[in-house]
């Protein structure tokens, strides 16, 4: 099995930690430090025993060296969140890097450069996974934003490790374990809400979560593919038609294994895709031509609120809505609130993406959700079953 923080002892060692310090930057200054620090659990500990700590990452999608990408930038914040000194390389393998870390003592820390300026990083080649595994004698993965991706320094360099040297960090444990629960060992009744634009990004999701859940409520643009795969006019809204048969099948399927399938019975439609469209409200079955709903209507929040508060376990992901435009941000908004108060009455409540994540935070409910995932893909992929190949490697 996979070994945590707990089983292994870090002092004098120097371990090799994963991080996601992908955080987003303007004008070289970092505007969002969450990712910084969901990371402040598994280096604290780290620290605390004796142990010294070599930080990797990656930060955006560079082709080759780019300095604007460069971790450099991030180090004054690093230090801030951690009020610590980050000594900082500017490159992630040679003998420059392994001289540094060599120099490190207990309590200290090293951030390594950009691993994506390298290519090797994200083809998951084993020769420089080989090299990274110089740096550390402890890997450690914290990096759950890319537990889904086999790259280099996410899942092949624990190769270089044996079972007892390798273990998962404290937000890759508490995120896994969270969803976990949510999905495979949930009271139920069990409520899924799945939105967002669209239904062929979550296809893998849906079909998976017909395994678990007893109701699975579908919103958002995807709502418009299974309407129109029921013979309803949808006038001007997002539709993938080459989804249809999809949708058909899903919600034959969820007949099949007696899951509670709900769509919206009413939108708040508009007459653009802006944000001071004219809008109405109108029944599922008579959006107008040339309208396109770009939110669920009152009626379909009432019952699906209903159905959530009389949750035991509850899955949210992806907004009901275009709610970027305040007129269309009801829907997901009202969503956030049943499941908040679901979660009062004692129901256990997972969130995630980043949509439906701002709602939550928007309506100042993040302490009255059991738990927010910080997971983007990489949440899409666990609920979808698939093995992660980040913990495969820890195995
Ligand atoms: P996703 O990344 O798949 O979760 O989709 C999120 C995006 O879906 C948000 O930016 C929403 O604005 C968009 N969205 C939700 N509902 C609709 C809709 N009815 N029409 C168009 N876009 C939508």
């Amino acid at each position: 099995m996979m070994k945590t923080l707990n089983d292994i002892n870090f002092e004098n060692k120097k371990a090799l930690v994963r991080v996601d310090f992908n955080v987003p930057v303007e004008n070289d200054k970092v505007t969002d430090n969450t990712r910084i620090k969901a990371a402040l659990p598994t280096i604290n500990k780290i620290l605390k025993e004796g142990g010294s700590v070599v930080l990797m990452s990656h930060r955006g999608r560079p082709k080759g060296k780019n300095e604007k990408l460069s971790m450099q930038i991030i180090v004054p914040e690093v230090e801030r969140v951690l009020d610590k000194e980050v000594k900082f390389v500017d490159d992630v393998i040679g003998d420059k890097v392994v001289k540094a870390i060599n120099n490190l003592k207990p309590g200290e820390i090293i951030l390594l450069e950009n691993l994506r300026f390298y290519p090797e990083e994200t083809k998951g080649d084993e020769n420089f996974a080989k090299e990274l595994a110089k740096n550390g004698e402890i890997y450690v993965n914290d990096a759950f934003g890319t537990a889904h991706r086999a790259h280099a320094s996410t899942a092949i360099v624990a190769h270089y490790f044996d079972k007892d040297h390798k273990a998962l960090g404290k937000l890759m444990e508490q995120e896994v374990k969270s969803i976990n629960k949510a999905l495979n060992e949930g009271e139920k009744p069990i409520t899924a809400i799945i939105g967002g634009a669209k239904v062929s990004s979550k296809i893998d999701v849906i079909k998976n979560l017909l395994n678990k859940v007893d109701n699975l409520i579908i919103v958002g643009g995807m709502a418009y593919t299974f309407l129109k795969a029921l013979g309803n006019k949808i006038g001007d809204s997002i539709v993938e038609d080459d989804k249809i048969d999809v949708a058909k099948e899903i919600m034959e399927e969820a007949k099949n294994k007696g899951v509670n399938l709900i769509l919206p019975v009413d939108f708040v439609v508009a007459d653009a895709f802006s944000p001071d469209a004219q809008i109405q409200i109108v029944p599922a079955d008579k959006i107008p031509y040339g309208w396109q709903g770009l939110d669920i209507g009152p009626e379909t929040l009432k019952n699906i609120s209903q159905i959530i508060e009389n949750s035991k376990t509850i899955i949210w992901n992806g907004p009901a809505g275009v709610f970027e435009f305040e007129k269309f941000a009801k829907g997901t908004e009202g969503i956030g609130k049943a499941i908040g108060k679901a979660t009062e009455k004692g129901a256990y409540s997972l969130v995630g993406g980043g949509d439906s994540v701002a709602a939550v935070q928007k309506l100042g409910l993040e302490n009255k959700i059991s738990y927010i995932s910080t997971g983007g893909g990489v949440l899409l992929d666990m609920l979808a079953g698939k093995k992660l190949p980040a913990l495969e490697a820890l195995k």
